[in-house]
């Protein structure tokens, strides 16, 4: 036998968790995550109280080896622990910030998959990200009769234990206990359970942040989508007037978005719509919605035909292809969101309602001193006009770039290669310059890093 350095270091039993465990080497967030595995798939097992919002949970994570481990590191904060297990076998843990410690018991080689099961207990509380403002909470909102669980980017740690990092996507299985005339919703489709309790299947990965669990009183609108996708939305009971009209438009948008970006990449979808009285609350959720993996929620303020396609635009870009680093793709994730807004309208009402939306927001960028540059944000300006205004425009130059065709081309064939992964401004490079046979990184090297207003060809 011959060993190599990677060998022979893999057979140092590791006392605690290594260089690698301090994070997945996003410099936005530099604690989130971890190298050391990667988690394959979270089963969700959640008893949840609306009256006294008490969370009972037991959540295995299954997970593959990427170095040797005697140990790793999970995100989870808050909470009760009362036992977690390793392969059925109870280990041994401890907690510091954010960080949960769990020593497996054994040492698990490289490539060699294993359970992590964490039973816990208590009260969700909502959480400030650094990447909102100031005063507005996310992560687990109740309202009046309910719950809503709300993360992106970094929260989702706040409700289950994982790794909590878009480079780390997993599949997911829920399986909600609530009380008599309560609705439970999560992610994927649902399957046969019994009664007061309501499971989910979600057959393809999602980011941690992305997962959902909304617990209310609803009524259902079940329609159906291109290539019989199933589409089942949720209204709040009592107001559904209010949405219907509106929500039942969800199947011609997703018939749209097919069109201009290739096959819807998950199998369901609907929207979920929060009761007024959330909006009450300050949180993220009174007026905004969050592209939650095949189920965005919608605050009861959020619900208009540009929000819809948004978020449902987000399943292409954002859910299927998801950032690699928070601070250096968000601009392509809300950019693309915030355009597909725009390709709405052109389709509603014209190329020339289109033109003046463009020259409108173009009026308002020029003005300012600078581009508003949006290829490396921090934290705090994740989810500003940089991303949103900014990565729009990005897009409309794009097209006036390359034209139409390879403009569509272009982002059908970025999502194809990038399908269920990570991309970067590298691969928007890439495709774009492969369909245009033309050299692009200089496009989007002045489009995103340059402070110099670059001009839109005419
Ligand atoms: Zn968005």
């Amino acid at each position: 036998m011959r060993c190599t350095l990677a060998c022979l270091l893999s057979a140092i039993v590791v006392p605690f968790v290594n260089a690698q465990d301090l994070g997945i080497g996003d410099a936005t967030f530099p604690a989130l995550g971890t190298k050391s595995f990667n988690a394959t798939h979270y089963r969700l097992k959640l008893q949840y109280d609306p009256a006294s919002h008490l969370l009972k949970s037991d959540v295995a994570m299954t997970a593959t080896a990427n170095t040797a481990l005697s140990a790793i590191n999970l995100d989870f904060k808050g909470f009760q622990i009362s036992k977690i297990t390793v392969d059925g076998i109870p280990a041994t843990y401890s907690r510091k910030s954010s960080k949960l410690k769990v020593n497996l018991g054994k040492r698990i080689s490289a490539n060699h998959s294993f359970e992590v099961e964490t039973f816990y207990s208590g009260k969700p509380t909502t959480e400030q990200s650094p990447a909102l403002p100031t005063g507005m909470k996310s992560g687990w909102i109740t309202f009046e009769g309910g719950v809503a669980a709300v993360c992106e980017p970094d929260l989702a740690h706040t409700w289950f234990p994982s790794n909590d990092h878009p480079l780390d996507k997993a599949t997911f299985s829920f399986e909600i206990r609530v009380p008599a005339n309560f609705v439970a919703i999560a992610n994927g489709i649902r399957k046969p359970s019994a009664d007061r309790v309501f499971r989910y299947e979600l057959d393809k990965p999602s980011s941690t942040c992305m997962a959902t669990v909304i617990v209310g009183r609803f009524s259902k609108l079940s329609q159906v989508g291109p290539n019989n996708l199933p589409i089942v939305s949720y209204l709040p009971s009592g107001q559904e007037p209010q949405f219907q009209d509106e929500v039942k438009k969800v199947p011609e948008y997703v018939k749209f978005l097919t069109k201009k970006l290739g096959p819807y990449p998950y199998s369901s979808f609907g929207v979920v719509v929060l009761p007024k009285s959330v909006a009450q609350v300050n949180t993220l959720m009174g007026s905004s919605a969050l592209e939650t993996t095949a189920i965005p929620v919608f605050g009861p303020d959020s619900v208009s035909s540009s929000t819809l396609v948004h978020e449902l635009a987000h399943q292409w870009m954002g859910n299927c292809v998801s950032v690699r680093n928070w601070g250096d793709d968000i601009w392509w994730v809300e950019g693309f969101a915030q355009y597909s807004e725009w390709l709405l309208l052109e389709k509603d009402q014209g190329r020339e309602a289109y033109n003046r939306q463009v020259k409108a927001v173009m009026d308002q960028v020029t003005s300012l001193p600078r581009w508003l540059k949006p290829g490396h944000l921090t934290a705090e300006n994740l989810f500003s006009e940089r991303s949103y205004i900014a990565g729009a425009i990005v897009f409309h130059a794009l097209r006036q770039e390359l034209g139409d065709e390879k403009f569509f081309q272009t982002l059908k064939g970025f999502i194809a290669k990038n399908r269920f992964g990570n991309a970067s401004a590298k691969d928007w490079i890439e495709t774009a310059s492969s369909v245009s046979g033309q050299n692009m990184k200089p496009f989007f090297d002045t489009w995103l890093y340059s402070d110099t207003m670059p001009k839109i060809r005419p």
